[in-house]
């Protein structure tokens, strides 16, 4: 009794599937137990009809596995049963799994290049393909949560172009339903081109989109140029393009001064771990451009504790709010302090042009996200609270790199 009361369910929820398929879900069902840790740099093969050589020119491939005639006659024969059993299929399940939509793919260095796509409110998660040749896909990751929306892919070769998708997945009962995608996948050629425009060269990916870190693709220089928009609370670096000047800006970063620091030129001087700084807070990274004024980060309550942050402070940042410091996040700070040598010039200037790329956008904190999210030191407890701070080129975080 109970083994054909299995088997009916068996056949329900099959039939519920092909229901979904009909209906153009093109949610798939496969047995967890086909992922298989530690295998993905072997072609995916269990995980993926499309890598078992099936033609390319099938359509639905997961509909014709189970052909409807099967199906269609045993639900017209029985339906009521079938809508009880459906009560036994959660919500979640009966809902679609749309294909993923990867937003953009940008390349980040010269064998990287990161995947953005938007989020699935529905899907437990994310499988990453790489597309192969003949169609057959690459599993790259396994994301378990559908608020990561975004992937690294490294390792490799600069020219190339490479192929993506994303699939969303749901997990129930120890199966794992993938949603559609675009079997297409999304095109990227890992390369970037140079283009002077206003007195400024630029980097570009082959698609148009302008690279605002260029010194993976550049290597380091051997000198800067700071420049501060104390109007729009922008810091710009520049590198040198031979007689040209400084004319290559190659990152940008959010900042806070003070509406009344005295405009001109200064040379960096001395730089200092942790100093102590007014009022009993702190600076993490800090380098001095002239008398008391420091470039610095956002201040800190506790010496040397980089998780007592000033939320509040910190969420001031690209708005005037310094005492005459310059504050930035921990990512710009310590690019400073580590790539611009004592003598580097930075001009204090106010114009209402934020600058050659732009003005980064501020990610806001809660408060109890009491370190800074660029801190390299301090990833680990975003991983602990499952931050996922989006990182993309357009926010401040996007100078973590
Ligand atoms: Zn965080």
């Amino acid at each position: 009794m109970l083994k054909i009361r299995r088997q009916i369910t068996v056949m329900f929820f099959a039939a519920a599937m092909i229901i979904n398929s009909i209906m153009a879900f093109s949610i798939t069902a496969e047995a967890a137990s086909t992922e298989i840790p530690g295998t993905t740099n072997s072609p995916e093969s269990s995980d993926n009809p499309y890598a078992t050589g099936e033609p390319k020119t099938s359509e639905e491939p997961y509909a014709t596995n189970t052909p409807e005639s099967s199906a269609v006659p045993y639900e017209q024969d029985t339906p009521a049963p079938l809508k009880q059993d459906d009560t036994n299929i959660p919500d979640k399940m009966k809902e679609s799994l749309p294909a993923v939509n990867i937003t953009n793919i940008v390349p980040v260095t010269k064998t990287s290049v990161k995947i953005n796509w938007e989020k699935i409110p529905e899907a437990d998660g994310y499988y990453i393909y790489r597309i192969l040749d003949f169609g057959k896909l690459k599993k790259l990751k396994k994301i378990k949560n559908n608020t990561t929306t975004v992937f690294t892919d490294n390792g490799l070769t600069y020219g190339q172009t490479y192929k993506y998708v994303v699939r969303a997945y749901k997990e129930y009962n120890g199966k794992i339903y993938r949603g559609s995608y675009n079997k297409e996948g999304y095109a990227k050629k890992l390369k970037v081109k140079s283009v002077y425009k206003k007195g400024y060269k630029y980097y570009y990916d082959m698609d148009g989109n302008r690279i605002d870190d260029v010194l993976p693709f550049t290597g380091k220089k051997k000198s800067y140029l700071i420049k501060v928009n104390i109007q729009k609370n922008v810091t710009t670096i520049y590198a040198k393009d031979g007689k040209k000047g400084y004319t290559i800006p190659v990152k940008v970063f959010l900042c806070s001064g003070n509406k009344h620091d005295t405009l001109g030129t200064y040379s960096l001087g001395t730089r200092y771990r942790y100093r102590t700084l007014f009022y009993n807070t702190y600076g993490q990274w800090t380098v001095r451009i002239h008398d008391s004024i420091l470039f610095h980060t956002v201040v800190y309550k506790k010496s040397r504790d980089p998780d007592s942050l000033d939320v509040k402070e910190y969420n001031k940042l690209g708005t005037s709010a310094s005492h005459g410091c310059i504050r930035l996040q921990c990512s710009g700070m310590k690019w400073i302090y580590d790539n611009c040598k004592a003598g580097t010039k930075v001009i204090f200037y106010k114009s209402s042009n934020p600058g050659p790329l732009g003005k980064p956008k501020l990610e806001k904190l809660p408060k109890w996200h009491t370190w800074d999210p660029t801190d390299p030191n301090m990833q680990y407890k975003c991983a602990e609270k499952k931050c996922n701070h989006k990182g993309s080129r357009k926010t401040a975080l996007s100078s973590v790199y």
